[in-house]
């Protein structure tokens, strides 16, 4: 059972057809939201569909559609304040974390998408001249995107940009924590153009909303990002039903790799591990939660990131000055501790953090944490925490640093730390992962595909025009000239 389904058992004892909303910060209630019952999701797709067929947005040509996006990227920017302020609240990420990047993220991703659309062709094939044979791409129809708490609105747009530029009729599902930025963003979709209906929020549980939309016939194509766990059902519901197309982007383990002159990276390589390990309390799927040094580097890197890790700010979201924030609810609190403790209880070594930190009655705050010293086959090695814990392993050689990078099921980033290009190569190529940043931990931007491998996922990227193939399909026309 994932958090987030942990979390909804126990609301559902209080409120079966409702997703109560609480403020991670101190457990308050937010909202009421009715969930969406699976026959409403059938309802839905249905109109939905119908609505795709009469071409009030796919058959508009893409300067249209590329119009009503910008005024939608304009309108975010317009209400960025309030947007900010629901990811904050819903997610109990630092405010400063959503107003400075996330919200400016999905602006730049809408209006990325909006500016490209048009800027797609077709290929003509080369056949015998009594021919024309040619490609090009269609919408797929009625789609979906099934969403996680932690990037609420910046993942939504990343799906809806390049879905919605290709024609297509989407329905958004956001998490059961955090349905506030995208319903926001459906008012603010009709209100840029966008004709009412095109873009759907469907807030529910996965149980039933989530799973309707899986298994929906009218739905061609689905674009989940949350746990490896749902990822597995959303492609068994597929492959049950109509086989409509998956894309996964799912969970990950991602390593750090520093080799002998890392250091030469300065503040740069503290603050890049720090980032990369307790960003939005390490609740981030490419969170470089695995930290792989060089021996001779070892200590010093130790004792820097742990000086470094005690000295954030944990606090409350709303407090500008606050780095951790509170995690996202009780169960993952519970999980996360457990994991320390289980990795403590194996062998594992504090360095910094460690423990529960008291800040609001209410909210679960946990201290960033460093774990070193661990055995080869501690279980924290290779599960995804998903919370603000780091943990530093240390290799001789390089080719020793990638099978410890390799050594887990998942491929989603990796970053390499050195000034050496033969080793950032070597590395770069070696490590099985869908995004390897040299000197920096990034995720690169708009123009950079992203998405992960093996348990990390499959199925096309988001961003870069590479997304739009995720959500088109290819057609090839053959003309026979005589
Ligand atoms: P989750 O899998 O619990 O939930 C994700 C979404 O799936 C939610 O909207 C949920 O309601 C829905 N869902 C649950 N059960 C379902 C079902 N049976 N059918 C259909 N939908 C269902 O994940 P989460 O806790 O919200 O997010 C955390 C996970 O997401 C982490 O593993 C993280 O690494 C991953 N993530 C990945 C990326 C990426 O781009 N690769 C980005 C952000 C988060």
């Amino acid at each position: 059972m994932t958090d987030a389904e942990a979390q909804r058992t126990a609301d559902t004892q209080t409120a079966p057809d409702m997703l109560i909303v609480r403020n991670p910060a101190d457990g308050s209630e937010l909202a009421r939201i009715p969930v969406t019952t699976a026959s409403e999701v059938a309802l839905h797709t249905a109109d939905a569909l119908e609505l795709h067929r009469s071409g009030v947005w796919s058959g508009v040509a893409p300067r249209e559609r590329a119009a009503a996006l910008l005024r939608l990227a304009d309108l975010m920017q317009r209400d960025a304040e309030t947007l900010a302020r629901f990811d904050s609240e819903d997610a109990g990420k630092p405010v400063t974390e959503c107003r400075d990047n996330d919200v400016p993220g999905a602006i730049e991703s809408i209006r990325w998408f909006a500016e490209a659309l048009d800027k797609q062709y077709g290929r003509v094939s080369t056949t015998a001249s009594d021919v024309l044979a040619f490609t090009e791409r269609e919408p797929f129809g009625v789609v979906a995107a099934i969403l996680p708490w932690n990037y609420p609105l910046a993942m939504a747009c990343w799906k809806i940009g390049p879905a919605l530029a290709v024609g297509n009729t989407i329905i958004l599902k956001p998490a059961e924590a955090t349905p506030r930025s995208t319903l926001y963003l459906a008012q603010l979709a009709e209100e840029a153009g966008i004709p009412a209906g095109i873009l759907r929020v469907l807030p529910g549980t996965g149980a039933e909303t989530g799973a309707a939309l899986a298994t929906d016939p009218n739905v061609e194509a689905i674009s989940f990002t949350g746990s490896t766990a749902t990822g597995r059902k959303i492609l068994t519901a597929s492959a049950s039903t109509n086989l409509k197309r998956v894309s996964l982007e799912l969970g990950g383990k991602s390593p750090q790799v520093l080799m002998a002159d890392a250091l030469a990276f300065g503040d740069r390589l503290i603050d890049g591990l720090v980032e990369a390990a307790f960003l939005t309390a390490g609740q981030n799927c490419t969170a470089g939660s695995r930290i792989l040094v060089h021996d001779s580097i070892h200590d010093e890197v130790v004792d820097r990131l742990s000086r470094a890790a005690a000295a954030l700010r944990v606090g409350v979201p709303s407090d500008k000055a606050t780095q951790i924030g509170p995690v996202i609810d009780a169960v993952a609190a519970d999980r996360i501790l457990a994991a320390i403790n289980v990795a403590v209880a194996a062998g594992a070594r504090i360095a910094s953090g460690g423990t529960e930190v008291s800040v609001v009655t209410g909210g679960r705050y946990i201290a960033p944490t460093v774990l070193t010293d661990l055995p080869a086959d501690a279980e924290i090695l290779r599960t995804e925490i998903f919370g603000p814990v780091v943990t530093v392993q240390r290799f001789g050689s390089r080719d020793e640093a990638i099978a410890l990078a390799n050594a887990v099921d998942y491929g989603l980033a990796a970053s390499v730390w050195t000034k050496d290009l033969e080793n950032a190569l070597a590395l770069a190529r070696g490590i099985r992962a869908g995004l390897v940043s040299v000197g920096a931990y990034s995720e690169g931007d708009m123009t950079v595909p992203f998405g992960g491998w093996q348990h990390s996922g499959f199925g096309g990227a988001e961003k870069s025009l590479q997304a739009f193939a995720q959500w088109s399909r290819e057609k090839a026309i053959w003309v026979q000239l005589t």
